[in-house]
């Protein structure tokens, strides 16, 4: 206190005092005034979204629910990108493709991480066309993944966004959970909620993402992915998902309580006019139109897959591919047919345990076949 008052004794003695005093505190003012205005944190942020912002506005908002306008603002966190744009920003080209496929837990996984390769290295060996890639997995499998992209790239324009695996699954929770009750059981490999996530992606894709391919990572391509993406050209108007059938009689299997009842039904029959069911290492998932359909969303969201549960008695395990399959019995146009030789499955597991006699009538698949899919860990013909 002694020396407070001190000083103000000093000041009122000094007219010289009282002139730096002024100055000083005019000073400080000013001082505070420009850091306010400097790019502080918030401002930084805010540049960082008013970047990203435009490109996850829809084209033709007057064309979409409004509902997912403000869904996707709340999900845009999911979605984030690597910083690692060999070219123009993403929606420039209308000749680019899009195509998600699932890597995660990766971390030593040697084995899938060279499935990985083998499924990038011959896509890009394969195409001369752009590609905008969102890869779903955890951090470290992310890393992985874009480090094994740049190793086989060849020469190819590319762009790599990530979708963090935990955050989608969060955001998906509800339905995800869901699913899982009625297509797996727990601690079966399928019952990761990674196995779900093709039928409700949608939800959390940027809406100027229209069409999309969702891969498996145990794919070798020998043609190019721009023809399968052509494909999405062929489907009817009721048709939202492009999807190759089963190969195994798997769903003959599952469906036997069913065929039983029901002499005569295609559910579980072999192509081509059967109901065989389907595989999910190759999807053709037209956004825009799953996003749209009412039919579609009120059957993942409501009770009505329990309903045909109890109607097929369906006790699956296969994620995905159970959901699809499932709501191809009742809703047979929400589906377009792939083709068998854009995802050729080689997994014979099933003629081995009860089917020989009528394997072949679901495996085979004449002309050239565009991917092998190596499911089961079957290795590739060389
Ligand atoms: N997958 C993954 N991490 C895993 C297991 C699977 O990323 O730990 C992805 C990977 O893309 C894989 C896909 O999920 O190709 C589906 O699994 P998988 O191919 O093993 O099933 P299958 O085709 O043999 O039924
Ligand atoms: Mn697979």
């Amino acid at each position: 206190m002694a020396v407070v008052r001190m000083f103000c004794r000093l000041v009122k003695g000094s007219r010289a005092l009282q002139v730096l005093l002024v100055a000083f505190v005019a000073f400080l003012l000013y001082a505070f005034y420009v850091w306010k205005n400097a790019n502080t944190f918030t401002t930084i942020t805010k540049m960082i979204y008013s970047d990203v912002e435009p490109r996850l506005k829809p084209k033709h908002p007057e064309s979409i629910d409004l509902s997912f306008l403000q869904q996707l603002h709340d999900d845009t966190d999911v979605l984030t990108d690597s910083g690692d744009d060999d070219g123009d920003s993403q929606f420039e080209h209308d000749d680019e493709i899009y195509v998600i496929i699932t890597f995660s837990k990766a971390k030593q996984n040697y084995a899938l991480q060279n499935k990985f390769r083998t499924c990038v290295s011959s896509m890009f060996y394969q195409t001369r066309t752009r590609i905008m890639f969102y890869i779903i997995g955890d951090d470290v499998s992310q890393n992985i993944a874009e480090n094994i992209m740049h190793e086989v790239s060849n020469n190819n324009s590319f762009q790599v966004m990530h979708l963090d695996v935990h955050l989608l699954a969060k955001k998906l929770n509800r339905t995800i959970f869901k699913m899982q009750k009625y297509f797996t059981k727990p601690g079966a490999y399928y019952s990761d909620p990674l196995f779900f996530l093709s039928l409700v992606i949608h939800r959390v894709m940027p809406l100027d993402l229209h069409r999309v391919i969702m891969l498996d990572s145990d794919l070798k391509f020998r043609s190019d992915i721009n023809q399968l993406y052509r494909l999405f050209g062929e489907f009817k108007e009721e048709n939202i998902i492009g999807i190759a059938r089963e190969m195994q009689p798997v769903y003959r299997h599952t469906f036997w309580q069913y065929r039983k009842n029901n002499p005569g039904t295609r559910v579980g029959d072999p192509p081509p006019n059967g109901l065989t069911g389907f595989n999910s290492g190759v999807l053709l998932l037209d956004l825009d139109k799953m996003r749209k359909s009412d039919l579609y969303n009120s059957l993942i969201d409501s009770d009505a897959v329990f309903n045909l549960t109890e109607k097929f008695y369906f006790k699956g395990h296969l994620g995905d591919q159970d959901f699809f399959t499932l709501l191809s019995l009742d809703y047979e146009n929400l589906f377009y047919i792939l083709p068998c030789t854009w995802n050729r499955q080689l997994c014979e597991w099933w003629r081995h345990h009860g089917y020989a006699d009528i394997f072949d009538e679901y495996f085979t698949c004449k002309s050239h076949i565009n991917i092998y899919h190596g499911n089961c860990n079957t290795p590739f013909p060389v």
